[in-house]
């Protein structure tokens, strides 16, 4: 499957399909968002009813509609007129731009970028989950996997893609495992090996030449991560920085470069 479209060529069409992305982010960011939420509090992720943190007042259809909901009910419960906190729609904005930049960058809707967009939401909806948990649910690195398997079967290039994705996973987790247990000896401390499992999964797509600036944004993030986390004196949550890394990176292949001479 390659619907290959000339995104700059004809500015009308691409842009439509800008826009419908930014939709199709908006409401997946809504859904996993719900999601993660519902997964930290051992909930029913996939039957529950979304309701009021408040009154505990089920919300209808009108209530969940992506970034048009908050705005018509200018961030307030519609049933008990408390204030919803706007990071369901920060969430929604965001992963809405990221679709479209992702869609924009790449210039055509194959495997490599449903993928790429598949992997957006998944992360989102485990980066929300270990900021509220300090745990990364193994369903959506599962996820993550199922995902990864789907994308090796729409390769041309299929096993060496397979290969070079498998070994980059290996490598990855052997060191920082290591230095997860180094880490660990010297606090005398229980380590979360969560990170190391993500970082794993993130390797099968980003493989040996994806890492390296993955690596260098994700320790620059998760420095700044760790000192907001020690500031607001809450556990440390790695996720969120591997996670802008990994998809950076995806993006950063997708950046022309130009050609000198
Ligand atoms: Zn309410």
């Amino acid at each position: 499957m390659n619907l290959s479209y000339p995104l700059f060529e004809m500015p009308a069409v691409g842009i439509y399909i800008v826009i419908v992305t930014f939709i199709f982010g908006a409401i997946f960011a809504s859904f996993i968002t719900c999601t993660a939420w519902r997964v930290v509090r051992h909930e029913d992720w996939m039957m529950g009813h979304s309701h009021c943190d408040t009154c505990g007042h089920e919300l209808s259809t009108a209530d969940l509609f992506p970034v048009i909901s908050y705005i018509a009910l200018k961030g307030k419960c519609r049933y008990c007129g408390s204030k919803v906190p706007p990071r369901d729609l920060i969430f929604e904005i965001i992963l809405g731009c990221v679709f479209a930049g992702t869609l924009a960058l790449h210039g055509a809707i194959d495997a490599v970028v449903l993928a790429t967009l598949a992997l957006e939401v998944l992360l989102l909806g485990l980066s929300l989950a270990d900021w509220d948990s300090g745990v990364i649910p193994d369903g959506f690195l599962a996820a993550i996997l199922v995902v990864w398997i789907m994308t090796v079967g729409f390769m041309p290039d299929m096993q060496s893609y397979a290969v070079e994705g498998v070994i980059a996973a290996a490598c990855a987790g052997l060191i920082m495992a290591v230095v997860t247990v180094i880490i660990g000896k010297i606090k005398k401390t229980k380590m979360n090996y969560g990170p190391v499992k993500l970082a794993m999964c993130l390797m099968l797509f980003l493989h040996i030449r994806g890492a390296c600036a993955a690596a260098v944004i994700a320790v620059v993030l998760g420095i700044v991560f760790a000192l907001v986390c020690k500031s607001k004196k809450r556990q440390i949550s790695l996720a969120p920085a591997i996670s802008i890394a990994c998809i950076a990176a995806l993006l950063l292949k997708d950046i022309p470069v130009p050609v000198i001479g």
